[in-house]
């Protein structure tokens, strides 16, 4: 018979670690995975990545793996923590499918986030059965992932938006890329604050930032209106045309509706996430925009 764990070791495999047990969970909704480090193998210093010393192990934790036929499945694994020379420090190790504190797998998460990209975030949580805060955690591991380790480029044009959740009590500030040959999510921000904002800048840096040629945004007041100091967009961007200023139907609108106004306001994040410029083509003003914006910018 074919053993979970054989499969694993197909796709998901590690050196230097062994899944050594899957087992039903007690309550029989989902299947756990026991790992264990491979006799001898060193653990790795997570802040230098370098092997070292063997100081003690933790308690075991449980990180989230792609589910399996209807079943959450789930790593175990006490993690280690080593004497590291090099850091002069007692430091936790860092294991090849996880991501610091995060509980799902980095397997789950480029999982979940490439849904996210065809589906909205609601969408992709209900139909893997997990959380919307799991969904935005994957989706923000990937781009943040992806920031470290790619070479931006030139960026012509950003759109600029904004989602509720919590029951619409909290923002996300959202920056996408909208040239002509790439739209995609490029950062992610908790909060809409002017502070949280400056941490795109600082992620893209002073040299991309300057060649910004246009900026799509239909929230752009928090952004223009700070306490006696000149705006963020000005000061970095100089005079960039903002071009959209409309939105179809503002969640901010329709107070009346509060379980509307969130999936309303969840849903609008698909509308660069589904990606592509076809999708711009919906009729909004908004999406028109975005795609004039796409356009002007490489006149
Ligand atoms: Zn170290």
């Amino acid at each position: 018979m074919l053993q979970l764990i054989t499969i694993l070791n197909r796709c998901h495999r590690f050196p230097g670690f062994v899944y050594h047990q899957a087992r039903f969970s007690s309550d029989h909704k989902s299947i756990e995975i026991a790992v264990r480090p491979r006799k001898g193998s060193r653990a790795v210093c997570s802040r230098c990545h370098q092997p070292a010393a063997g100081y003690d192990q933790l308690s075991e934790r449980r990180f989230e793996f792609i589910p399996f036929w209807g079943f959450l499945v789930f790593l175990l694994y006490s993690m280690r923590r080593v004497d590291c020379r090099r850091c002069e420090a007692v430091i936790v190790e860092e294991v090849p499918w996880g991501d610091g504190k995060r509980t799902l797998t980095r397997a789950y998460m480029l999982f979940l986030a490439r849904w996210a990209r065809r589906l909205s975030w609601k969408e992709t949580a209900e139909a893997f059965r997990t959380s919307w805060e799991k969904v935005f955690d994957a989706v923000e591991h990937v781009v943040t992932f992806g920031l470290e380790h790619r070479k931006l480029g030139a960026i012509d044009a950003i759109g600029v938006d904004e989602i509720q959740y919590a029951k619409g009590h909290k923002y996300l500030t959202l920056v996408y890329q909208i040239d002509l040959d790439a739209t995609r999510l490029l950062w992610v921000g908790k909060e809409r604050t002017i502070e949280s904002f400056r941490g795109f800048f600082t992620t893209i840096g002073d040299e991309v930032a300057s060649k910004i040629v246009f900026v799509c945004s239909d929230m752009w007041e928090p952004y223009l209106k700070v306490n006696g100091e000149e705006p963020i967009m000005r000061r970095k961007l100089g005079r960039v045309p903002v071009i959209a200023r409309a939105r179809p139907v503002s969640p901010r609108d329709n107070k009346a509706a509060p379980q509307s106004e969130s999936s309303h306001a969840i849903n609008s994040t698909s509308r660069f996430q589904r990606g592509g410029l076809e999708d711009l083509a919906a009729p909004s003003t908004f999406s028109r925009a975005l795609r004039l914006a796409s356009i002007l910018a490489r006149a």
